[in-house]
């Protein structure tokens, strides 16, 4: 479509050029509904170990984790959506990670923090789940024992990509 540029009292202005064009933006659901779901992470925290002490740092002010929209913890799985594993998972304690994680409404994530929930760490016995994929699929593992929170937030970053390109609505 050809374009005309007209010169008026209020200044220049284009015909044939969409009108709406700077009032509407135009989106897919998927982004959208994508958008609002990374950026309002609530977490539960499941911690069990001294990974415990770094989860709590890691929620600290200087860290600000407002940032990424998820800096509130909640303490009830039905009104949480990350899934935080913080420590060493006993086959003692399994079973209730598991019930919490089915708990847990869809759309639902895994943080595995640090070494113990990833890999079991350095605990080689019979009383330790060797990473809580065993029990629970994970969407990020944070190495480290105990990680950094510099470490954690990439790790939080990394999961807001998945959501990002994720798939919103299950067809
Ligand atoms: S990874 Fe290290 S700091 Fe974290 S729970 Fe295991 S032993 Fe403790």
């Amino acid at each position: 479509m050809g374009l005309m540029f007209r010169q008026s009292e209020s200044g220049l202005s284009i015909e044939g050029a969409n009108p709406l064009e700077d009032q509407v933006i135009t989106t897919k659901v998927d982004d959208l509904v994508n958008w609002g779901r990374r950026f309002s992470l609530f977490q539960y925290p499941f911690v069990t170990a001294c990974c415990g002490m770094e989860y709590m740092s890691v929620n600290a002010p200087q860290h600000d984790l407002a940032r990424f929209g998820c800096e509130v913890p909640r303490f009830s799985p039905r009104q949480s959506d990350l899934l935080m594993v913080v420590g060493t998972v006993t086959h003692k304690n399994a079973p209730a990670l598991k019930r919490v994680y089915e708990q847990m409404t869809e759309p639902k994530w895994v943080l595995a923090f640090g070494a113990c929930a990833s890999t079991g760490g350095f605990y080689d016995n019979y009383a330790t789940v060797p990473g809580i994929d065993h029990i629970i699929p994970v969407d990020v593992y944070v190495p480290g024992c105990p990680p950094r929170p510099e470490q954690v937030m990439d790790g939080i970053l990394l999961l807001m990509e998945k959501i990002k390109n994720g798939r919103a609505v299950i067809r």
